[in-house]
């Protein structure tokens, strides 16, 4: 596939947000493009040059379909990128670029904390099944890092601000070490999303994002992408891993993906002031252990945030109150305005606890493995939200 339309290159974000992607529909003239809820296009008169996983022509929604092309084009602006690739879910993206980068004896380096379905993914499946070489790392320690990667490793994989701790790696950093030694870095970044952090532009080579969280930003569709200047691999990817292993997504989540993505950046903007307040509230309220969240000051990642993530800290705040397992579920349960459910980055704030028994609670910083909450800021009133927490930690006596 060519390099992505973006006729509003070098516009700020908001304009992007708003115009990229979109066009008059042609048959109508309507303002809004459709949603072609077709699974089958017509083929041409002379079948002699299809290729039937290409995903050049339209012909079959596995090989591609027009909304998901119209948000590619909507992504890979945001980034300021030459290609994204829009798939089912952030796993789907996640395990497409990895599918398609890495095969038997191949070495990747990957963090210890990350979101759960890259450790099952690196610590279970491609090692077990594959024999590719997993190797997980503190990718918060540049040393520990460096001692890591062997030349010839193929994959650094990263993720910052990392799922659910919020520490923070140095991307330029990474890259720079994975480059001298041959391989390519590609980096989740979900957390913080292309409003206030683009890695492509501090050296990595292939970006993840879950649009299912702030870029979509209603808590109703599912979807991952792949971000990239590498066309040959993008290519790969599309022929290996979206049309082989299929993980595509619907028209119908694109377009709503589409919808959502247009006031991202206007969210993000009062998702990140909102999630500051409130994190300087939890900091200096009693009975809160620890708070990590990279805007506060005193967090070991602030400074290196500050360099690296342009506008805001983003929405998710990690913390800790004084109170066992059971009781943190009451906090949980107890609160109005906060809903308990997993996901972040929606309209909606979100909660949800990791308690002291999760399988993987040893593989984070001392802090975290009691009364740790994971919280997603939303978009209602901050101070409402503040009242609803200390409501609700008051309730369990803190
Ligand atoms: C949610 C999430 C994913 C996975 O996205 P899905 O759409 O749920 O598959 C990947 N990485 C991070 C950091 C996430 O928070």
């Amino acid at each position: 596939m060519a390099k992505k339309e973006n006729s509003f290159k070098g516009y700020g974000i908001n304009t992007q947000a708003i115009h990229t992607g979109t066009a008059y529909d042609e048959g109508t003239g309507a303002v809004r493009r459709p949603l072609h809820m077709a699974n089958s296009y017509k083929l041409p008169d002379d079948l002699s040059q299809v290729n039937y996983s290409s995903t050049d022509l339209l012909m079959y929604s596995r090989n591609g379909n027009p909304n998901q092309h119209w948000l590619e084009e909507k992504i890979a602006a945001l980034h300021d990128a030459d290609d994204a690739i829009v798939l089912a879910s952030g796993v789907g993206a996640l395990h497409a670029l990895f599918w398609t980068l890495l095969k038997t004896g191949d070495r990747v380096l990957y963090p210890k904390v990350s979101y759960m379905a890259v450790y099952r993914m690196f610590h279970e499946l491609f090692n077990h099944k594959f024999g590719v070489e997993t190797v997980m790392v503190d990718m918060t320690d540049l040393e520990a890092v460096r001692k890591a990667i062997t030349p010839g490793t193929r994959l650094v994989h990263i993720e910052t601000p990392d799922n659910p701790t919020n520490g923070v790696t140095d991307i330029a950093a990474i890259a720079k070490i994975a480059h001298e030694n041959g391989a390519v870095l590609s980096v989740d970044n979900t957390f913080a999303s292309p409003y206030n952090q683009r890695p492509l532009e501090l050296g990595a080579d292939f970006v993840v994002e879950a649009l299912t969280k702030f870029i979509n930003g209603h808590g109703d569709a599912q979807g991952g992408a792949i971000i990239s200047n590498d066309l040959s691999t993008m290519d790969r990817i599309r022929y290996e891993a979206q049309v082989n292993v299929g993980s595509v997504i619907s028209p119908f989540n694109a377009w709503q993906i589409f919808r959502g993505s247009v006031t991202f950046p206007l969210r993000m903007q009062r998702i990140n002031e909102s999630s500051q307040k409130i994190a300087e509230w939890l900091e200096q309220r009693e009975n809160v252990t620890f708070v990590s969240y990279p805007g506060l000051p005193g967090n070991p990642g602030h400074e290196l945030a500050r360099r690296q993530m342009k506008e805001g800290y983003g929405g998710v705040i990690s913390f800790g109150v004084k109170a066992d397992d059971k009781a943190v579920e009451k906090f949980c349960a107890a609160l109005k305005v906060v809903t308990f459910a997993v996901s972040l980055g929606h309209d909606e704030s979100l909660i949800f606890p990791q308690p002291s028994y999760d399988e993987r609670i040893h593989l984070y910083p001392e802090k975290f493995r009691d009364g740790f909450i994971r919280f997603s800021v939303g978009l209602e009133e901050p101070e409402d939200i503040i009242s609803d927490l200390d409501q609700a930690m008051k309730s369990i006596g803190l």
